[in-house]
C-alpha cells in the first residue's frame, strides 16, 4: 500500500499528529492532487485543541485541512475536463447534489454538505483527493499562497457582496483573516468608508495595510466617535460581522443606518443577545453567511484577482509543515494573519 505523510487529528485529545498514512482511493470521479500550499484556517486551531465542537463532530483518525492549492496527479476514469500538471484549489464543502437547494443550482445551501478534512480526509497531506465537482482549475498567474487562501477568501468575497457597496459606508466587527481580506473586497467593489474594528492591535496594523479607511479599538475609540470623525451622519449602510463576538455584533446594530444591511459571518455563541427594537424600528435586514457560493463566489474572487484586488498583506507567515506545531501555536497567539503551510513544490 503506498503510503503519505499528512497532519492527522489521530487521538479524542488536543494536539495534532504527524503521521504516516495510506494514500486515499480515487473514484472514478475523483481527482488526485499533489498538494503544494495549505492554509490554516480557524476551524482546524478548532479540531487541534479538540474543543466541544470538534469532540462532536470529527471522527478519529482524521486528515484535517481544507484550505489547499495544488497540481493535478492523476484523474478518475470519467473524469474529462481535468488532466495531470493542472494547478488546482478546491471548495471544501462537498455537496449531495441531490436536495432542493442542489437540484436548483444553489448548492452553497446544501443541507447535507460533507467537509474535506472535517467529515473526509483533508490536505494536510502530500496528497488530497477531491470529487471533480469541487476541483477549480486556478489561473497559474496567481500566486500559489494567494490560491491556497481561496477558501477564506470566497467567504469573505460571499459576505462582503452580498449586499451593494458602491458608495456605501461599510462596517466590518473582526480583523482576522476574513475581516481583513473583506477591508480589500469592499474597497475593490467601490466603498466610500471601510471602518474595521478590533480588539487585536496586531491585527488593526494589518487592517491599515489592507486599505481600512478607519481601523480601531472599540475599547478606545467607539464607532460614534469614528462616524463624527468621518462626517458621517446616518450611520453605516452594510455590516460585515467577521468576529464572532456578541459585543461587536451589538456594537454594529447600535451605528447602522435605517434600512441597512448586515450579513453574518461570524459564528455566535447561543448565549449572544441583542436589541430587537433596533432590528424592528430601523427596518434592518440580517442575513446569515455560510460558505460561499459555488461556482459564482470563485468565479468573482478570481476575477478580482485578475483586476487588482491584493490580499497578499493578509498573508504575514509561511512554514514547512514539518513545522507545523510552531505554525499553530502562531495562530493561536493572534500575532498573524493567515499562515500558510508549504508541503512541495511545483
Ligand atoms: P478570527 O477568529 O481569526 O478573527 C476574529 C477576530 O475578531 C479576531 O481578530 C478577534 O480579535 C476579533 N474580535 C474579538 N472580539 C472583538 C470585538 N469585541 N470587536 C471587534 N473584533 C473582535 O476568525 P476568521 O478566521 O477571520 O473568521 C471570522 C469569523 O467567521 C469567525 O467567527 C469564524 O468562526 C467565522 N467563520 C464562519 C464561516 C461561515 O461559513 N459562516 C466560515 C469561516 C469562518
Ligand atoms: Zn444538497
Amino acid at each position: 500500500m503506498q503510503t503519505m505523510k499528512a497532519l492527522v487529528k489521530k487521538e479524542r485529545a488536543p494536539g495534532l499528529w504527524l503521521d504516516e498514512v495510506p494514500v486515499p482511493q480515487v473514484g472514478e470521479f475523483d481527482v488526485l492532487i499533489r498538494v503544494l500550499r495549505a492554509s490554516i484556517c480557524g476551524t482546524d486551531v478548532h479540531i487541534f485543541d479538540w474543543d466541544n465542537w470538534a469532540q462532536r463532530i470529527i471522527p478519529t483518525p482524521m486528515v484535517i485541512g481544507h484550505e489547499f492549492v495544488g497540481v493535478i496527479q492523476s484523474v478518475g476514469s470519467h473524469v474529462h475536463d481535468f488532466h495531470p500538471g493542472m494547478i488546482v484549489t478546491g471548495e471544501g464543502h462537498v455537496v449531495c447534489g441531490r436536495c432542493r437547494n442542489c437540484l436548483a443550482g444553489r448548492r452553497h445551501l446544501c443541507n447535507n454538505t460533507s467537509g474535506i478534512g472535517v467529515n473526509r480526509p483533508g490536505a494536510f497531506a502530500e496528497l488530497v483527493v477531491v470529487p471533480e465537482t469541487n476541483v477549480w482549475a486556478a489561473d497559474s498567474n496567481i500566486p500559489l499562497e494567494v490560491l491556497s487562501c481561496f477558501d477564506p477568501l470566497g467567504n469573505a468575497v460571499h459576505t462582503a457582496l452580498s449586499f451593494d457597496v458602491l458608495g456605501e459606508d461599510v462596517l466590518i466587527t473582526g480583523a482576522g483573516p476574513i475581516g481583513l481580506m473583506a477591508i480589500a473586497i469592499a474597497k475593490h467593489a467601490g466603498a466610500r468608508h471601510v471602518v474595521i474594528t478590533d480588539i487585536n492591535a496586531y491585527r488593526l496594523k494589518l487592517a491599515e495595510q489592507l486599505g481600512a479607511t478607519v481601523a480601531c479599538d472599540p475599547r478606545t475609540r467607539t464607532l460614534q466617535q469614528v462616524m463624527k470623525d468621518l462626517g458621517m451622519k446616518e450611520g453605516f449602510d452594510v455590516g460585515l460581522e467577521m468576529s464572532g463576538n456578541g459585543a461587536a455584533l451589538n456594537d454594529m446594530l447600535g451605528v447602522m443606518c435605517h434600512g441597512g444591511k448586515l450579513a453574518l459571518l461570524g459564528i455566535q455563541s447561543k448565549e449572544t443577545a441583542i436589541d430587537w427594537d433596533l432590528v424592528v424600528f430601523n427596518g434592518l435586514t440580517i442575513k446569515g453567511i455560510y460558505g460561499r457560493e459555488m461556482y459564482e463566489t470563485w468565479y468573482k474572487m478570481t476575477s478580482m484577482l485578475q483586476s487588482g484586488l491584493d490580499i497578499t498583506p493578509v498573508i504575514t507567515h509561511r512554514f514547512p509543515f514539518l513545522e507545523f506545531e510552531e505554525a499553530f501555536a502562531l495562530m493561536k497567539s493572534g500575532q498573524s494573519g493567515k499562515v500558510v503551510l508549504h508541503w512541495s513544490d511545483l
